[in-house]
C-alpha cells in the first residue's frame, strides 16, 4: 500500500482574471475553480489516475471545512482517512492568474496541531504502515517542529516502510540526515541547501551520497539521476504547457509507481517524466492523461552528464 501523509493539506481557489491584477480597481474574474493543495495529496490523486496501485491519503484535516476537502478527494476518487483537527479549518489558498500570464498566490499558514493530534498520527502509522508499504511524506503543519518531522521519519523507518519526501530547506536537510529512501529536490532547492559555484550534478552527487536513488528535477529540462557512477539526464519533449503547478508531485508519483512495481531506477525516472510532462499539459495541479504518455515516451531523450 502507498500511504501519502499530508500534515497540512489545502483547498486551492484558482481565479482567472479578465485583465491583470491592478490595485484600486475592480478586477473581474473570467473563470474560477477549486483544486487540491498539499503535495502528497496530489500523489494519491495521480496514483488513482494511473490505476491498479492501492493507496491511501492520510494526514491532518480541519473539522470545520472537512466536507469541502472530502468533496475534492472524491472528485479524484481518492481513498482517504485523515485525522480530524477539531474547531479548525483546513487552509485555503487563493491563486490569482493574470490574463497576460503570471500568477499570485495568497495562502494561510494552516492547521495548528497539538501533541495529542501528533500522537494520533503516530499511532495511525504504527497500526497501519509496515514493511512492503511506501510512505510519501509532506511538509509539516504548524506545531509540528523539524524535530517532530525527524521523529515521524524515524517512526516510518522503524516500521520498515520505504520513505519518500518532497520537502525543501531544513526538512530536506533532515530527510538527508535520516538517509530516507527517496527525495526529489528541484535544482533551486539543491542550490539553496548547498550554495556555491559547483555544477548542479556535483552538488547532486553529495545528495546521492546520502540517498543513492535521489533525483534532481530540472523543470522543462527534465531530471538528473545517477546509476552506479554515471549521471544521466532524462529530457522530456517540448509540450504545450498549461500549468506547471504540481509538476514535481507528478514526477514523485511516477517514480513511486515504479518503486511499487519493482522497476529499476531508469524506468522509475521514465515514469516520473511520463506523469510530470503529462501533468504540465493540464490546468489542474493533479491531472494527468495516460493518452499523453505515448508521445512523451517516444520523444524522451536520455544523455550522460559529464
Ligand atoms: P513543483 O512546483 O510541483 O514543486 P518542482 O519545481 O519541484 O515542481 P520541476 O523541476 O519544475 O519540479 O518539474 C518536475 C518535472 O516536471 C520535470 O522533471 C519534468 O519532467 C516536468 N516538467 C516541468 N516543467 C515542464 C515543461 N515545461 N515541459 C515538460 N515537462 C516539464
Ligand atoms: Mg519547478
Ligand atoms: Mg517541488
Amino acid at each position: 500500500m502507498i500511504y501519502t501523509i499530508t500534515p497540512n493539506p489545502a483547498i486551492d481557489r484558482i481565479v482567472y482574471l479578465e485583465g491583470d491584477l491592478t490595485p484600486e480597481k475592480n478586477n473581474i474574474t473570467k473563470e474560477k475553480y477549486v483544486d487540491l493543495g498539499g503535495k502528497p495529496t496530489h500523489v494519491s490523486a495521480i496514483l488513482e489516475q494511473l490505476g491498479d496501485t492501492p493507496n491511501k491519503a492520510t494526514g491532518f484535516s480541519g473539522e470545520l471545512n472537512k466536507a469541502e476537502l472530502v468533496s475534492i478527494f472524491e472528485k479524484y476518487r481518492m481513498n482517504h482517512e485523515f485525522i480530524n483537527i477539531p474547531d479548525q479549518r483546513t487552509r485555503e489558498s487563493i491563486i490569482v492568474i493574470n490574463n497576460s500570464g503570471g500568477s499570485y498566490m495568497i495562502t494561510e499558514r494552516g492547521l495548528m496541531v497539538s501533541d495529542s493530534d501528533k500522537s494520533k498520527l503516530y499511532s495511525y502509522i504504527t497500526e497501519n504502515i509496515h514493511s512492503e508499504d511506501i510512505a510519501v511524506v509532506g511538509k509539516p503543519a504548524q506545531g509540528f517542529s523539524v524535530e517532530d518531522f525527524r521523529y515521524l521519519i524515524r517512526l516510518l523507518k522503524e516500521q520498515n516502510a520505504y520513505v519518500a519526501c518532497d520537502v525543501a530547506g531544513e526538512y530536506l536537510g533532515v530527510a538527508l540526515e535520516e538517509e530516507i529512501d527517496f527525495i526529489k529536490p528541484n535544482k533551486h532547492e539543491i542550490n539553496d541547501l548547498l550554495p556555491g559555484d559547483e555544477p548542479i550534478h556535483r552538488k547532486f552527487n553529495r545528495i546521492c551520497e546520502k540517498v543513492p536513488n535521489a533525483v534532481c528535477s530540472l523543470g522543462s529540462e527534465g531530471a538528473l539521476y545517477k546509476v552506479e557512477n554515471t549521471f544521466y539526464q532524462a529530457v522530456p519533449p517540448k509540450v504545450e504547457v498549461q500549468s506547471d503547478t504540481g509538476a514535481g508531485d507528478a514526477f514523485v508519483t511516477g517514480y513511486i509507481y515504479g518503486v511499487a512495481n519493482g522497476y529499476d531506477i531508469s524506468d522509475r525516472v521514465k515514469w516520473g517524466i511520463l506523469c510530470s510532462a503529462s501533468k504540465v499539459q493540464h490546468y489542474s495541479s493533479c491531472q494527468i492523461n495516460k493518452e499523453d504518455f505515448g508521445f512523451i515516451e517516444n520523444n524522451l531523450k536520455i544523455h550522460e552528464v559529464i
